[in-house]
Parts: C-alpha cells; sequence; structure tokens
C-alpha cells in the first residue's frame, strides 16, 4: 500500500471537494480519490442558493439546514476566493417568482403563506411591480412574490476555485474510481482503486453523489438510499454588446412544469431543469430542449435573442426523503466510515455547511444541531445521526 493518509475522500464534486479543503485546513492530510470522468453534477447545476424558494410543504427540517446552508455561504466564499484570487460569482438580488394565471397565482400565494409562516421574508408584487423589477417579463404576468433572501452563485466558478484552494492546502488528488472501502477488525482501513492501488487511511469519507451506493463495504441498507434523478438544463449567452436581459432569478410555473432562469455575472442565463427518474441516463433530448426554451421565452421573451451556447444533463443524488445523508455511519458499519451524500436540489447550497459537518466529526467535535435528522442511522443503519 503505497499512499496512506488521515483521511480518504471518495468523490470530487463540489461536496467532496469542499470537505478535502476544510479538513486540509483543519491540519489533516487529504487525499481526494476521483475518477475525473467530468459527470459531476456539481458542473451542471444552476448554483441557486434559494432555501426561501426551494421550501416545500412537509420539509421544515430541510429547510433549516438550507437556511443554516446560506447563512454559512457568504463566509465560505470569501474565504475560497481570498484563498484562490478567483470571483466565484455570488449574486444577492434575490429570486423573483411570476405566475401567469389565477391558479398558478393561487398555489404560488399558498406557497408563500408557509413560507411566511416559517418566518421567511416573501415579498407581494402586482404586474406591474413584477415587470419594474424585470423590464423584459411577458406582459401578461399575473404577479409574483420577491424572495429577497434567496443568493445564486455561478458553480462551475465554485468548483473550479474549491479544487485550486484545496490542492494548495496540501490535499492529494488521485485520479481513480474507488470501488471497495477496506475494513478490517470493525474499523475502515482505506479504499480500493479500480486502477489496482489501495490508499490506507482510517478514516473514509464517501461523497460520490448518485454513485455512493456502487461502492463496496457500505452497508447494505445505505448501498440502495441514493438514487440519480436526471436534470436536463440550457446555458445561454448575450450576444456581444447585449446588455443583460434579468437581474433576478426568476422562477415560474409555465403549462404544469416548474421552470427557472438563473443570471450570471459574465453575461450567462442558466435555464432549468427537467425532474426525470431514468437512472444513469444523461442524454440531452431534443423535447427537453424544445420545453426549456418554449416555457423559457413564454416567461421571458428575449430569450429567443440569446445565443444557445450550451446543452447538458447531469444527475442529482436524490434519496427518499429529498434530504442529504451526512455523518457516521455507525454501528452497522465499520468505525471510522462516513457519508456526505444525497444532497438532491441542494448540494452547491449544502456544500460549505456540509464541509463544516464532516469535519467537527473528524476532528472530535459536534456538528450543528440542523444536522441531527441527516444521518445515515434513518435508513436503518443505526448509526449516529
Ligand atoms: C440540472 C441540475 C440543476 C441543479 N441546480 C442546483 C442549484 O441550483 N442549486 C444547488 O444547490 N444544487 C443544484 N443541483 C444539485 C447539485 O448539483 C448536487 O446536489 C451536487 O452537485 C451534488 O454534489 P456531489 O459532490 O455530491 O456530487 P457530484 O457533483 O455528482 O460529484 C460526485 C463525484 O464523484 C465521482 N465519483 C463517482 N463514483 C465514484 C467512485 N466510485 N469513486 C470516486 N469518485 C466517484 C464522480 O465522477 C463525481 O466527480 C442541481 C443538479 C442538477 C442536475
Amino acid at each position: 500500500m503505497a499512499v496512506t493518509a488521515d483521511v480518504v475522500v471518495a468523490g470530487g464534486g463540489v461536496i467532496g471537494t469542499a470537505i478535502a479543503w476544510q479538513a486540509a485546513q483543519a491540519g489533516l492530510d487529504v487525499v481526494l480519490a476521483d475518477p475525473a470522468r467530468d459527470d459531476a453534477a456539481s458542473l451542471v447545476a444552476a448554483g441557486m442558493l434559494a432555501p426561501v424558494s426551494e421550501a416545500l410543504f412537509g420539509e421544515g427540517a430541510l429547510l433549516r439546514v438550507n437556511l443554516l446552508a446560506l447563512s454559512r455561504f457568504g463566509s465560505f466564499a470569501a474565504e475560497l476566493e481570498a484563498a484562490t484570487g478567483h470571483r466565484v460569482g455570488v449574486r444577492r438580488e434575490g429570486t423573483l417568482a411570476v405566475a401567469y394565471d389565477p391558479d398558478d397565482y393561487a398555489a404560488l400565494m399558498r406557497l408563500t403563506a408557509f413560507r411566511r409562516s416559517a418566518g421567511l421574508n416573501a415579498e407581494e408584487l402586482d404586474s406591474r411591480a413584477c415587470r419594474k423589477l424585470e423590464a423584459f417579463l411577458a406582459p401578461d404576468v399575473h404577479g409574483g412574490v420577491l424572495f429577497p433572501s434567496d443568493w445564486s452563485v455561478d458553480n462551475r466558478r465554485y468548483a473550479a476555485a474549491l479544487r485550486e484552494a484545496a490542492a494548495a492546502a496540501g490535499v492529494r488528488f488521485i485520479r481513480g474510481r474507488v470501488t471497495e472501502v477496506r475494513t478490517g477488525a470493525g474499523r475502515v482501513r482505506g479504499v480500493a482503486l479500480a486502477e489496482g492501488d489501495d490508499v490506507g487511511s482510517a478514516r473514509v469519507v464517501v461523497a460520490a453523489g448518485c454513485w455512493s451506493g456502487s461502492i463496496a463495504g457500505l452497508p447494505a441498507e445505505l448501498r440502495t438510499v441514493v438514487r440519480p434523478v436526471k436534470g436536463q438544463l440550457l446555458r445561454l449567452r448575450h450576444p456581444q454588446d447585449m446588455p443583460p436581459v434579468l437581474a433576478h432569478t426568476v422562477r415560474a410555473t409555465v403549462r404544469g412544469a416548474d421552470v427557472y432562469l438563473v443570471p450570471r455575472a459574465d453575461g450567462e442565463v442558466v435555464v432549468g431543469a427537467t425532474q426525470e427518474e431514468r437512472g444513469p441516463d444523461r442524454t440531452v433530448t431534443a423535447g427537453a430542449v424544445h420545453d426549456l426554451l418554449r416555457d423559457a421565452m413564454s416567461v421571458l421573451p428575449v430569450t429567443s435573442e440569446l445565443i444557445l451556447a450550451e446543452t447538458c444533463a447531469g444527475l442529482r443524488p436524490g434519496t427518499p426523503d429529498n434530504g442529504p445523508v451526512v455523518g457516521e455511519v455507525g454501528p452497522s458499519g465499520p468505525d471510522g466510515l462516513l457519508l456526505a451524500t444525497g444532497h438532491y436540489r441542494n448540494g452547491i447550497l449544502m456544500s460549505p455547511v456540509t464541509a463544516d459537518a464532516i469535519v467537527a466529526r473528524l476532528t472530535g467535535q459536534p456538528p450543528a444541531p440542523e444536522w441531527e435528522p441527516f444521518g445515515p442511522g434513518r435508513f436503518g443503519a443505526g448509526g449516529a445521526s
């Protein structure tokens, strides 16, 4: 066993890389193993940091961890920018949710009442006020709600900066797919790589997104907990000299489907996203591109003048209760095995606080109480949360 470390992190999306960086900052010797297949959901995501406009009925615990995540994101991004000298494109304008008919508006108002009852900030706007905020909205907008505390980040810049910061902090990157967590006498001994080598370590963090369950050595009940949920998404660009057409993230329901448009500081507009249960399929379909463009144009007709720069598809790591799986595996698994996966629609948002929670455990500190409902133990693994 040539390579050894204090901790091996399996997976180099934003979750694994944020953990690796923060663990190295805490003084641990870290190896991060990733096959570098460019299939990470982290590179596809829209980058919304939107606990408020993502808050849904019945997801109170998730809302609490998402709010914790947003409250941490600013200082984490500032630390990252200081460490690398790169801007990661955090925007703080908020989310404008709009409705185009009375039924959609009534549904938006029901959600808004629920979000307000949870203490969240929401400003109701009539059609004129919506268009005052976003001049290019289709004129028949019925009304909307501004959720001013939502943010966004350029997830690709953010992921690249994380990698650079982690390398500068001493994280060793190994190009390789982890096939198995090696164990002996009830505790972790390291990992095996598909490429043939082992890495020795007393602690392993599995952060392989929707592929986390493919790694042998996890308790059986945890190997099927995370599933891929396909999302197709478009990246548009302004033609040269065209001023920005959007300031806020805009969300709407069009013909029963949700669509969002996320502006970036560099002129990109991200349009997303489908939600599909199609296993590991990452193909981009003509129908999805058509539907996303049609829906985006019906919300913001000027979208038709933007350049279609990229179409892409990624796999969100979904779980049965839509919550992440973060913490030690506990009694049914070996000592030293931790999971940081299942972040579904909010992994970019949750990456800083996930790193905090895992590094707290690696250094013998208690994680924030908001994590308590999200341990591996809730799936029958019997672990501490
Ligand atoms: C269309 C779409 C839009 C989204 N929008 C948002 C958004 O607006 N805001 C938000 O917060 N989140 C969003 N998400 C969700 C977010 O992208 C994910 O929750 C997050 O990226 C998960 O990060 P991760 O590091 O766990 O997984 P990933 O980014 O998928 O990374 C996993 C990594 O593990 C590697 N790997 C796989 N198998 C192994 C193995 N055996 N050994 C080692 N490495 C392995 C993979 O190659 C990959 O590099 C979106 C997702 C999609 C698809």
